[in-house]
């Protein structure tokens, strides 16, 4: 019976559970990532953009402008109201954001809580990932896994952008984890990489020869490649049926909580891809298990 399995599965994960002070090092190590993702979250967008515009006038032989330096470790951090710089002890995640109230210590200007909440949610899943798959290879390179989507999460969310950047990364590295097989085979990999990409991009083109708009960006395509180098492809309904549903979810809250109405604004998908492909990639078996032995009533 599936619950048995399940209790078994329980007790097996208890008796298999890295050291307390392992957990601890891990919440700590993926905070301080968690702090660097909301850089890179904030950052690469305007970087990408300063970069298209850069090449659009080298094309079109304007001449360049001078813009200063503006990378992801120059400049420092400061205060988007009065421009004050973040000083060393106010760096600590979580922490710093509650120490000061959420507020800046030079003019008080609100500062955002989307960026203590990146860094605990990034610490809290990342930790949790840790936990379930045990120390070994699959549970660290599964953190790379996990600080990659809060990245693209966060991008898609600010910008509605996936950058090839981060997703392609994220395929080879699925792809390369594959040739020793610590989540999948390789075969296995490359085949859910094509099947990821070629399922969107039909959507996308169908909907664009349909609507002769743009109405989906490849970038959701190559994350979805992304992810089945990753997760195992037998799950792709799964992360699919996951996504859409979380998606459709959003969309409607949206709509019931939004007043401005706006309707035609573009809903960003990737966080609703991330989230299938991170259930999937933790419960994919156990879920479909579930399902079998929900319909064979065993
Ligand atoms: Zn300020």
């Amino acid at each position: 019976m599936w619950l048995v399995s399940l209790f078994d599965a329980l007790a097996y994960a208890l008796l298999d559970l890295p050291p307390l002070a392992l957990l601890v090092a891990v919440f700590i190590f993926s905070a301080l990532v968690g702090s660097f993702l909301n850089v890179v979250i904030y950052r690469l967008p305007i970087i990408l953009e300063r970069d298209w515009q850069a090449q659009a006038r080298e094309i079109l032989g304007i001449a360049p402008v001078a813009v200063e330096k503006f990378n992801l470790v120059v400049p420092r951090s400061q205060c988007r109201d009065c421009g004050r710089m973040v000083q060393g002890i106010e760096n600590i995640p979580i922490i710093s954001y509650l120490a000061i109230r959420g507020k800046c210590r030079g003019c008080g200007a609100r500062i955002s809580a989307f960026y203590p909440f990146v860094e605990l949610s990034t610490a809290v899943i990342a930790t949790f990932v840790f936990w379930h798959l045990g120390a070994n290879a699959a549970g660290f390179f599964a953190l790379f896994f996990v600080f990659t989507l809060v990245a693209l999460t966060g991008i898609d969310l600010k910008v509605k952008l996936l950058p090839d950047i981060i997703t392609i990364p994220l395929m080879w590295a699925g792809i390369i984890l594959a040739i020793w097989s610590v989540y999948i085979p390789l075969e296995t990999a490359v085949i859910g990489a094509l099947l990821g990409y070629l399922s969107l991009w039909v959507v996308a083109m169908g909907f664009k020869l349909l609507t002769g708009r743009d109405g989906m960006g490849l970038g959701d395509a190559k994350l979805l490649a992304a992810i089945f180098t990753w997760v195992h492809f037998q799950y792709f309904a799964l992360v699919l049926i996951i996504a859409c549903f979380s998606g459709i979810t959003v969309a409607l809250l949206q709509k019931a909580f939004d007043r401005s109405n706006n309707s035609d604004n573009l809903i960003p998908f990737g966080p609703h891809l991330a989230l299938g492909g991170l259930i999937a990639f933790l419960y994919g078996g156990p879920i479909v298990d579930w399902y079998v032995g929900f319909l064979t009533g065993y």
